[in-house]
């Protein structure tokens, strides 16, 4: 008698879950096929026993799927003063980047302002004529034909935001209209209108990317309400339209802040997914259902959190997602980010489709060239550079320095920096392309400050923060202006190299001993820059002559080339030119000055190509104290185009050959 009880009780609060279930669903806001199987599953449910699996399985599925945001979307507060004063108060500097973003926000707002372009495709005279009248009366721009023939006359001249089509027609029916429209003009929203026993055909058509459909006979108030929320969502998809935004350049250059305050000026929620290092495609489009542990993929699951359709969704590190075994991670990506099929996303563990296309999405990267190519094809780069000393500076003072005032709790009694203890945190405990770790030196000095007043217990009066002070805080200094204190040397020649993180100086190593010509080489170097190293010997070989060196010098020695630092190197053949000076100067006897800093891939023939990240080079050389920077001549449009204040410090040597540069470098 217990027992049974007892199943009736479960079996009655099962009967509760089920109901309670089929009203969210009904209120989830889900499209019509969406809704059609939750109920199915539902269904599913209810006959099964609830101390299995299944039950547990297939219930997490239908709540996860009415906690999705279906159609809840926050609207855009589409406002260029107020986007560009958030843009300017919260970033200092960064303006090539701030009118990007700008131009993009003014594009969405001048197609906001339109009157929506609407196309009546129906063979229906009444039906047409009826619309027209209607939609004209609400202030569309209206155009009608009578069958898809010549609608697709009028859609190669025209684009319209929104279309309307009948579905079934003589010649080019619906269908084609859809698909010929998703094709052309991927963010116009398509409303079908079918008679009312055809409305399988208008499941089929929303599978295949129409925005709603209507069945006749309709009530002119719906078509309305339909045609409102088509351009609704159409507006809060332009941004995504074209171009997906990919900022790309070194850590600490204020990408991911940036991604944060276009979410608030547009009023939008944020998110982040960092794509570093995934493997597996599932961890992007989710695991299917009959897998135990199954769960959806990470931008699903963003969304969720987010509670809204039209977050903008920020995808970290996408250069540095792993081309595996496991699926492709790149290809799930794609049709996540491409505004062409990103109306109907489909995660494997929701298994129907979720539309992304309000999502805004902006990729982030260290170094773009590592983006695949398809990736990277749908995709406006925006380069962030590296700070010089003067723009860290003014970012500490108005706003990293603020910052840690307010998160350390010293707003009572805030420490004041000043600029030489600022410029000394800059150049002696940090080295790096971005702000990062000068953020975290000053929050150290906050911190300590902090300590200090809450251990003796009585306000002070505001701390001034000198240089001294600096070092007391942050103990001895950790870099040095590494070329200016180090000599000069036979066979050592300073490079430049750029990087994940920025541009670095490295010191390319030459040493020769008895031996039989062999070539060593050291230092964590890729394939291409041994290439490189093998090019520059040989060039150096065929020309001794003119470089001073006697031909058969060559043959008593093994050569061993080191580069002490190992850094990774993005671009191994810019390299070429410093290792052939190194190989110079070991063999004239010439000690190579230090503060001459070289980058160039040389060819074959003795030629020096141009290289990549001229303007982090060039930064990384004036971090270092080198006086001198030798880049190639077709880089030279790279060094016109930089900002004035790049090139203070360093004097700039453009080489074609690598006979132009030998009494400059060697002394
Ligand atoms: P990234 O995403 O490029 O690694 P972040 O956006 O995380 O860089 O920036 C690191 C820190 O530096 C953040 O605290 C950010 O607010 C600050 N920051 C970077 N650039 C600027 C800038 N131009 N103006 C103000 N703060 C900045």
């Amino acid at each position: 008698m217990g027992l049974f009880k007892k199943s009736n009780q479960i079996e009655e609060a099962s009967n509760t879950i089920v109901e309670e279930l089929s009203k969210k669903i009904s209120q989830s806001g889900m499209p019509s096929s969406v809704k059609e199987l939750a109920m199915k599953e539902l269904e599913l449910l209810s006959k099964m026993n609830p101390s299995t699996a299944e039950y547990t399985i297939t219930l997490t599925y239908i709540e996860y799927l009415v906690s999705l945001p279906w159609n809840v979307k926050t609207s855009d507060n589409l406002n260029l003063e107020r986007a560009e004063r958030i843009l300017n108060e919260r970033h200092y500097g960064l303006n090539d980047v701030k009118n990007r973003i700008l131009e993009h926000l003014a594009v969405k707002i001048l197609s906001s302002n339109r009157n929506p372009r609407i196309l009546i495709v129906d063979d229906e005279d009444i039906t047409r004529k009826n619309l027209e009248h209607v939609l004209k009366k609400e202030n569309y721009e209206v155009v009608t034909t009578k069958n898809g023939k010549e609608a697709f006359e009028i859609l190669d001249k025209q684009e319209f935001e929104i279309v309307l089509t009948d579905i079934k027609m003589e010649g080019l029916n619906g269908f084609a209209v859809l698909e010929k429209v998703k094709a052309k003009y991927p963010s116009t929203k398509v409303i079908m209108i079918t008679a009312y026993a055809a409305v399988d055909s208008a499941v089929e058509a929303i599978k295949r990317g129409a925005f709603h459909y209507i069945a006749k006979p309709f009530k002119i108030e719906e078509v309305k309400l339909a045609i409102n929320k088509a351009v609704e969502d159409r507006l809060t998809s332009i941004s995504t339209k074209g171009s997906i935004l990919c900022f790309a350049g070194p850590p600490g250059t204020g990408k991911t802040s940036i991604g944060k305050s276009i979410a608030d000026a547009l009023g939008r929620k944020f998110a982040r997914i960092s794509l570093g290092g995934i493997k597996d495609e599932a961890e992007i489009r989710g695991h299917r259902r009959t897998y135990a542990g199954a769960k959806p993929g990470r931008i699903i699951e963003e969304i969720r959190r987010t509670g809204v359709a039209n977050p903008v969704l920020m995808l970290d590190e996408i250069d540095k997602i792993c081309q595996d075994f496991k699926g492709d991670p790149a290809s799930a990506l794609l049709e996540a980010l491409d505004p062409e099929q990103n109306y109907a996303f489909i995660d494997h563990y929701l298994d129907v489709p979720f539309d992304l296309s309000g999502v805004m999405f902006i990729v982030t990267a260290n170094i773009p060239d590592n983006i695949q190519h398809a990736l990277l094809d749908r995709m406006e780069v925006i380069e962030f550079s590296g700070y010089t000393e003067e723009e860290k500076k003014n970012i500490a003072i108005r706003h990293l320095i603020p910052k840690q005032i307010t998160e350390q709790g010293l707003t009572e009694l805030p420490p004041e920096f000043s600029e030489e203890a600022i410029l000394k945190i800059i150049q002696e405990y940090t080295r790096e392309a971005g702000i990062r770790n000068l953020e975290r030196m000053i929050a150290t000095i906050c911190r300590k400050i902090a300590t200090e007043v809450v251990r003796e217990n009585k306000p002070k009066n505001s701390i001034k923060i000198t240089p001294e002070l600096v070092e007391k805080y942050l103990g001895p200094r950790r870099y040095f202006f590494e070329v200016t204190d180090a000599k000069n040397r036979v066979g050592v020649v300073t490079g430049l190299v750029w990087t994940e993180t920025g541009g670095d100086i490295i010191f390319i190593e030459a040493a020769k001993m008895r031996g039989k010509r062999e070539l060593i080489l050291t230092g964590s170097l890729g394939n291409v820059m041994k290439e490189s190293a093998q090019a520059a010997l040989s060039y150096i070989r065929s020309n001794s002559s003119f470089f001073g060196i006697p031909e058969d010098t060559f043959d008593a020695f093994d050569i061993h080339i080191h580069i002490p630092q190992g850094a990774i190197l993005k671009d191994g053949p810019s390299a070429g030119a410093t290792i052939a000076m190194a190989l110079i100067s070991l063999f004239t006897n010439r000690p190579a000055r230090r503060d001459v800093a070289v980058t160039g891939e040389l060819t074959l023939s003795g030629r020096i190509l141009p290289v990549g990240g001229i303007k982090e080079k060039i930064l990384a050389a004036k971090r270092a104290g080198v006086k001198t920077a030798i880049v190639p001549y077709r880089n030279k449009v790279d060094i016109e185009n930089l900002p004035e204040d790049f090139k203070k410090e360093v004097e700039i040597v453009f080489m074609e050959k690598i006979e132009d540069i030998v009494d400059k470098v060697l002394i």
